[in-house]
């Protein structure tokens, strides 16, 4: 597992924003912590049309924190 820290995507509202209820993503905000293989979509208006994936550890200036749940 990898810690995932204030600032990147893991803890961002961009990331996988479309199913941000989602029990994985849920969890990764609770725990800080995310698996080294996961993947998501980031939904940042700049990004959304590029389809941009991204780790629960990359980062942008976008960065908004999202609430735990
Ligand atoms: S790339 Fe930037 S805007 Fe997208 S999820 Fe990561 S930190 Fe958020």
């Amino acid at each position: 597992m990898l810690q995932v820290h204030d600032g990147q995507c893991g803890l961002c509202v961009h990331f996988g924003e479309h199913h941000a209820q989602e029990k994985k993503l849920v969890e990764i905000r609770v725990k800080k912590s995310a698996s080294e293989t996961m993947l998501d979509e980031c939904a940042h208006p700049k990004h959304a049309s590029l389809h941009l994936r991204v780790t629960p550890i990359s980062g942008c200036d976008g960065f908004e924190r999202a609430k735990p749940n």
